[in-house]
């Protein structure tokens, strides 16, 4: 069988308006995104699995204080980080994800680790660090979390009832969320994500990252897909796992599948947002219906491509 590896990522639909994106700030985001990419596409070219790919490319962004997520995700309410991630394989469709944690170096380390070492899917707050700790994963201090930026952010919304999606320059459609979708040499798939949520979020607010079928979702018959948006609506469309849908009982390709999820269903709850997918040809679609979106993809046939804007 000719290999069709294949890797996407990224790193949230909300980039920074074109008009404030610096030459050096640009510089910057792409060369993390460069790096997660080629992470990722090295262990699929020495015959890795999809799910290794995922995870160590979703791992390097939260390693980057650039996205919301790991390292550089946003402030709660209460002046904390709380922070979700999910991962899901294609072959046998096992899941593992986590919400409303702190302190976790790699939350995608810990959803592995729920997928594999746990019977359970989806392990919150307190548990779900108990369970971290059980297997020696990572923990970091508030200041390695402690980003002068975020905590502008988060100042201008603190004692107020409202909350926001990372970047504050414009109340609209600021997303950091990251993930990470692949395809590997054996054709199985694997999709990953990881988010620090909304800036000043409260009340145990949960979104759509942790959330299978919903921020993130893989089958082989069908794709891989890691989400970005707002999730309130994401949820309610119920949107990774309608881009399967899509595929599996419309017959549609990963293409049109995504660009109808994108450009019509979720418009017509009135969310925004956008996608990264990959199926097992190895083909990748990457819709947003935002200004822009942190995105890259490397495949078999030589293309290694990282984009900010539309
Ligand atoms: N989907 C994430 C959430 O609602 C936000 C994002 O994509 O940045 O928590």
């Amino acid at each position: 069988m000719k290999s069709k590896i294949a890797v996407a990522i990224h790193g949230g639909a909300g980039t920074l308006i074109k008009g404030q994106m610096t030459a050096e700030k640009e510089i910057a985001y792409r060369k993390d995104l460069q790096m997660a990419l080629d992470v990722a596409y090295e262990i699929l070219e020495n015959k890795g699995s999809a799910v290794d790919a995922v995870e160590m490319a979703v791992s390097s962004l939260e390693d980057s204080p650039l996205f919301n997520a790991g390292k550089g995700s946003v402030f709660t309410a209460d002046g904390t980080h709380e922070m979700e991630a999910s991962i899901m394989e294609g072959s046998e469709r096992k899941a593992g994800a986590v919400s409303l944690i702190t302190g976790v170096k790699n939350p995608v380390k810990l959803a592995r680790l729920v997928m594999e070492k746990s019977p359970h899917i989806l392990l919150a707050g307190s548990g779900a660090m108990k369970f971290a700790r059980k297997h020696n994963l990572e923990f970091e201090n508030e200041e390695y979390f402690y980003d002068e930026f975020r905590y502008q952010q988060w100042q201008e919304l603190k004692d107020t009832e409202k909350f926001q999606l990372d970047h504050s320059q414009s109340k609209k459609s600021k997303f950091g969320t990251v993930g990470a979708v692949a395809c590997d040499w054996q054709g199985n798939l694997a999709a990953a994500t990881s988010t620090g949520g909304m800036t000043n979020k409260n009340w145990g607010r949960i979104g759509d990252t942790p959330l299978i079928g919903i921020g993130n979702y893989a089958n082989n018959k069908t794709c891989a897909v890691s989400c970005t948006g707002s999730g309130e609506f994401f949820m309610r469309g119920v949107i990774a796992y309608d881009v399967s849908c899509l595929m599996e009982f419309q017959n549609k390709s990963l293409e049109e599948a995504t660009k109808e999820v994108i450009f019509k269903r979720l418009p017509e709850l009135e969310g925004d947002g956008g996608l990264i997918a990959v199926d097992a040809n190895g083909n990748i679609a990457l819709p947003f219906n935002t200004e822009g979106m942190y995105r890259g993809f490397r495949k078999f046939n030589g293309v290694n491509t990282v984009a900010i804007y539309s």
